[in-house]
């Protein structure tokens, strides 16, 4: 049953309300109940002196040995609201007269005076000049108050006392009012909160039910979105969101498997074609052999570089490429890598120039910068008709290095310079280039940036014009080590 935020919702909310409810009635009764007998003892306070008054100007008037007695009864008899009680003790605690002692006075209970609680009360209160206290008698609440006074020489206790019956009837009608009131207002509060809450959470239930039949096969349908700007809106606008990157990714994914397929497939079209005419006869003259084999190694070739450039991006899409960084010199790497192009450049009689200073000191993935140095210099050349040339720069700009390789070839047109570093893009001119063995499946590129980005650099195509185009690749002169963490392509 509470498995269901609605019902945990309603429970939540009725708890959290007959707490408050409770405290609230709790603090009200207290509140009621205090201010009742403040009342109650300046009430007492109030009668006594207008007693005394009463009393006094009685003792004026006569002055008899009973003068005390009669003035008080006048006193009694005046001030004899109902629920009050008068009791005048002298110095050794005898009642010299009380509301008892007035005929027709059967309000007050016959050993009320009498009894313990009033003798405890008294003897209580009988330190100090006036003062208040509670008693219980015969099953009814008193409140006292008593005050010391004086007359004709001798001291005398005035005791006043309320029954607290009335109040008590209030305060029982006010608990009682609590007591059906609360457990009432809890439980239309819980119907209501039951009802708002299946309400409120309508949407979500719509929206689960609507992502439940979304697969990898309508993942392009969103989810609808009742008001934008409140809480539901905002969550399934961000899961909508959340589906478009992750039917980006699928398309991606899609799209890299077929490109895939479709590079694989031209070279294994080639090796099945030339084996199979490699053993359609007997038996060939040696050179024909030869010439296939010649063939089929260089395809395997291809295939091996094709696979292997998939390889490296699938694990740096998946984040699975730990970079191996070292200490080693730039220009070093730089040079080797000049020296290993060098005869294929020559084949084409381009000429290779080397600006590099010395002393270019990096942290970073050796293996990972000469592959990505090598892609830039391969496509150099390769896109560099004969006779061309191909320079390779580095300097130090602050605080990273600014490796270039410009050559001199026919450019990249304007309108593909923003797609070259996609993956399987290749342009035009690599098609004019197939009769050429080095022909590449477009993922040079794509791998030389993301070797670039996995050392916090980038690669950028700095200018492509008529008279040639220039790669630059920023890398961070490191102080510290390129972080050996996952590299992720972007
Ligand atoms: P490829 O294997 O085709 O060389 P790349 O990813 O290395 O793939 O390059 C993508 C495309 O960018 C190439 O097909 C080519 O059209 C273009 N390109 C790359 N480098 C150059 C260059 N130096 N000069 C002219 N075009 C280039």
């Amino acid at each position: 049953m509470f498995e269901s935020v609605r019902i945990r919702l309603t429970f939540w909310y009725a708890g959290v309300l007959a707490l408050f409810l409770v405290v609230l009635s709790v603090a009200t009764y207290f509140i009621f109940w205090r201010s009742t007998l403040q009342r109650t003892d300046s009430d007492l306070s109030e009668l006594s002196d207008a007693f005394l008054t009463t009393v006094r100007a009685e003792l004026e008037e006569n002055r008899g040995s009973d003068a005390l007695k009669i003035a008080s009864q006048v006193a009694i008899v005046e001030h004899n609201f109902r629920e009050h009680i008068f009791a005048i003790l002298d110095a050794r605690g005898a009642i010299v007269i009380s509301s008892q002692d007035l005929p027709n006075h059967d309000s007050v209970p016959k050993d009320l005076l009498s009894s313990d609680a009033f003798v405890e009360l008294v003897k209580r209160l009988d330190a100090s000049q006036y003062a208040w206290g509670s008693m219980e008698s015969g099953g009814s609440s008193y409140r006292g108050f008593t005050r010391k006074f004086q007359a004709r020489g001798q001291m005398y206790t005035l005791v006043v006392l309320r029954s607290l019956r009335q109040q008590q009837q209030m305060l029982a009608g006010v608990a009682e009012t609590f007591a059906w009131v609360i457990p009432i207002s809890v439980l239309l509060a819980s119907v209501g909160g039951y009802f708002l809450a299946r309400k409120s959470l309508a949407p979500v239930v719509a929206m689960s039910n609507q992502a439940g039949h979304i697969s990898a096969a309508n993942l392009h349908e969103r989810l609808h979105v009742k008001n934008e700007r409140d809480e539901l809106g905002h969550l399934a606008g961000s899961f909508n969101q959340l589906l478009e990157r992750v039917d980006q990714s699928f398309e991606r994914q899609r799209r890299f498997m077929s490109d895939a397929s479709h590079e694989l497939r031209t070279p294994v079209a080639i090796l099945r074609g030339e084996s199979e005419v490699a053993l359609s006869k007997t038996s060939r003259p040696a050179e024909e052999y030869r010439e296939s084999l010649n063939v089929l190694h260089a395809e395997a070739q291809r295939l091996t570089r094709i696979v292997d450039d998939l390889f490296t991006l699938t694990r740096a899409d998946a984040g699975q490429y730990s970079l191996e960084p070292s200490d080693f010199y730039l220009d070093e790497l730089l040079h080797e890598c000049a020296h290993a192009t060098r005869t294929l450049a020559s084949s084409k009689q381009i000429s290779l120039a080397c600006e590099i200073p010395e002393e270019l000191p990096i942290r970073a993935d050796e293996c990972l910068l000469r592959r990505m140095i090598l892609n830039l210099l391969d496509n150099a050349i390769k896109y560099t008709p004969a006779g061309g040339r191909v320079a390779i720069t580095c300097r130090r700009a602050d605080s990273e290095y600014e490796l270039s390789v410009t050559d001199s070839g026919p450019g990249i047109p304007a309108e593909l310079q923003g797609r070259i570093f996609e993956r399987f893009f290749r342009g035009d001119n690599a098609r004019t280039h197939s009769e050429n063995d080095n022909v590449g499946a477009g993922l040079g590129l794509s791998i030389a940036r993301w070797i670039a980005q996995a050392h916090h650099g980038r690669l950028v195509l700095a200018r492509s014009d008529s008279n040639g185009s220039t790669f630059t690749a920023f890398l961070p002169a490191l102080v510290s080590a390129p972080s050996p963490e996952v590299a992720k392509a972007s």
